[in-house]
């Protein structure tokens, strides 16, 4: 999910690629009959579902007087209905998984895109089903909602819904919240669509390798912005905001729209109340106001660290400062050098490399590498029509994780590989957990992935032999360094600013470039030669109608796995144990009570967040230490 610092292709591809995954553990095939006999067990149970739905919805405003005594029926029939939708879930979520992994290594199979499409009509009416389900149980007295909980089939309800009841303050009657669930959906969410939209037809004037210009889309545009050539990445750059910029008040509408709607939203839910615009990421990060205070007072005080490592990549480029077109670049390719840098690994190989980094940490990480390749639970082939990027799912009934990936043998694809296995060890540590407890924050998603990243980089280091590979390790240190201490953090200071000034009115383009290039300039300072000023424009995480505030959770990630990571010296042999039994956890606690419970730390005071900053500081100070030797070479 580390979706800030992709890849570019950049060897031969037949030379290293990974294999194929074997999906047939799962389902034969869509046309199957077992596939087919699922999709029926889903239909009717959507059907019951929805009669089960009718009348829980028929007494919901009864809901805040049910008496467990009084209204044993009501709470036997929610007991059921509880169960059965949840049972739906999963079926209908391992058929979508099925669907989307088959469509991801192909997307023109159009059998596969037909049926995602069936599918998310029927989650659509099974969420429409068990909205009366959610509503009673969030409005119910505590005592109700304890007697709930009490039966051994809906204990594993209890922290999920628990999180829901805290906000139940902001409760609407059952219309109002159907008017808003209907309406969201061409109203909030058509927004988000509209930015899709635009931005996949976008074309952006470039300039290529061999310095030709051609006209390219978005995506491939934005690929240009991590090749190590400059003036490619400074063209692409200026490319995309050109073309970004004639669009530039439907961009703006679309995030005054987004903002308004939940402004409008939060008004409407504070008749108990205030509601502020940061309690829905808070909600959905599980974390107090108390802790993103600490993490970001944190983050504000080590600008400068990051800074610092901004200003040593631009030494290594042999330039005053940075561009905003540099912030994603590789490592400088210096002539021969990095033919012999760490690129170019065939999969067995790097396979193998990842193997014994799992392996460093507890022989049972080294032999999960292993049963992952040996049920061909890993996909890493070089083959046309596969969706680009990399994740790890999981399939709901036999909780096996799979692992997706395009695999060439560059040094990323190799991190790449480590962190989606490290998703996936993460699934598997919470195998025997309920799926209702298994569902965790985006503050808690990448811990286990960046740990293994962490481990992979490490060993890594140990071993790397030439200069070209010392320096290519130390580049990706200082990268991660200034995008979790400056640019995420500018990205969280843009949208508080945004907030703030749009109950005023609607904020024009040019008021929005003037807010981002305030936000630019308080995080990087002079560490850049100049601003983005076009960043809220670029950033489809500003645009994301689901979610607010997609930008901290990375900061907190990122530090909070190199926290975890700090115990493996701490705790020696010990640490595996108590690492798995904090993964164990992550879908059922808040991240302040994981954290003190596994880490004996308090996330909402800075001390926590400080003893990981350090250790970025060490990473830091290498990467600088490296390049002044370097430059006393030259
Ligand atoms: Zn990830």
């Amino acid at each position: 999910m580390r979706t800030i610092i992709d890849d570019v292709p950049s060897v031969d591809p037949d030379s290293a690629a990974g294999p194929a995954w074997d999906l047939s553990s799962e389902y034969p095939s869509i046309q199957s009959s077992e596939f087919r006999n699922d999709i029926a067990t889903v239909e009717s149970s959507i059907a019951s579902l929805e009669a089960m739905g009718a009348a829980a919805g028929a007494r919901i405003d009864e809901a805040a007087g049910f008496d467990p005594a009084v209204d044993a029926v009501t709470l036997a029939d929610l007991r059921r209905f509880a169960v059965a939708d949840a049972a739906a879930r999963e079926l209908l979520s391992n058929l979508a998984v099925y669907a989307g992994c088959v469509l991801s290594t192909d997307g023109s199979d159009a059998a596969a895109a037909a049926m995602r499409g069936f599918l998310d009509g029927l989650s659509a009416r099974l969420g429409a089903a068990s909205a009366s389900l959610s509503l009673a149980l969030t409005l119910c007295p505590a005592s109700f909602f304890e007697a709930f909980c009490s039966a051994p089939e809906t204990a594993r309800f209890r922290f999920a819904l628990g999180q829901e009841r805290k906000r139940r303050a902001r409760a609407l009657p059952l219309p109002a919240e159907r008017a808003i669930a209907t309406l969201s959906a061409d109203g909030l969410h058509a927004w988000g669509g509209l930015y899709d939209g635009i931005t996949g037809k976008l074309r952006c004037r470039v300039r290529g390798v061999d310095g030709s210009e051609s006209s390219v889309g978005l995506a491939k545009a934005a690929s240009l912005l991590k090749r190590p050539e400059r003036d490619v990445r400074e063209g692409a750059w200026r490319g995309i905001n050109a073309a970004l910029s004639v669009h530039a008040d439907s961009f703006a509408a679309i995030l005054n729209a987004i903002s308004g709607w939940r402004g409008s939203e939060g008004s409407l839910r504070s008749h108990t109340e205030p509601v502020h615009y940061l309690d829905g990421a808070l909600h959905q990060g599980r974390l107090s106001r108390a802790t993103l205070d600490a993490l970001t007072g944190v983050l504000r005080e080590s600008r400068e660290l990051g800074r610092r490592a901004l200003r040593a990549q631009a030494r290594l480029y042999g330039v005053d400062r940075l561009g905003p077109w540099d912030i994603l670049a590789p490592a400088p390719a210096d002539e021969g050098a990095r033919a012999s840098a760490i690129a170019n690994i065939p999969f067995e190989r790097g396979l193998g490399i990842v193997r014994r980094a799992y392996a460093s940490v507890d022989p049972a990480m080294g032999a999960f590498v292993d049963s992952m390749a040996a049920d061909g639970r890993i996909e890493g082939r070089v083959k046309d029509g596969k969706r680009p990027g990399a994740f790890c799912t999981e399939f709901p009934r036999s909780r096996r994780p799979f692992v997706y990936t395009t695999y060439q043998g560059a040094l990323s694809e190799l991190s790449t590989l480590a962190h989606e296995l490290g998703h996936a060890y993460h699934c598997e540590a919470m195998r025997d957990i309920p799926l209702s407890e298994s569902d965790y924050p985006m503050t808690l998603a990448e811990t286990a992935s960046t740990f293994a990243e962490t481990v992979l980089g490490e060993l890594l280091a140990s071993e790397a032999s030439t200069d070209a590979e010392i320096i290519e390790l130390a580049w990706s240190d200082a990268q991660d360094a200034a995008t979790f201490l400056v640019n995420i953090p500018a990205r969280f200071e843009f949208e508080s600013r945004f907030y703030e000034r749009r109950p005023a009115g609607p904020v024009g383009p040019d008021e929005l470039r003037a807010l981002m290039k305030d936000a630019w300039a308080e995080w990087y300072g002079d560490s850049l030669s100049g601003y983005d000023e076009w960043y809220w424009a670029s950033k489809l995480h500003f645009h994301k109608t689901g979610v607010s505030f997609y930008n901290f959770p990375y900061s907190f990630g990122y530090l909070f796995s190199l926290g975890v990571y700090a115990r493996r010296e701490e705790l020696g042999d010990r640490f595996h144990g108590t690492y798995v039994a904090m993964l164990r956890d992550t879908g059922r606690m808040e991240v302040e009570e994981l954290a003190a419970r596994h880490l004996g730390v308090d996330l909402s005071r800075p001390d926590f967040w400080r003893a990981s900053v350090a250790i970025v500081a060490k990473k830091v100070e290498r990467f600088e230490r490296l390049v002044t030797a370097k430059a006393s070479l030259e």
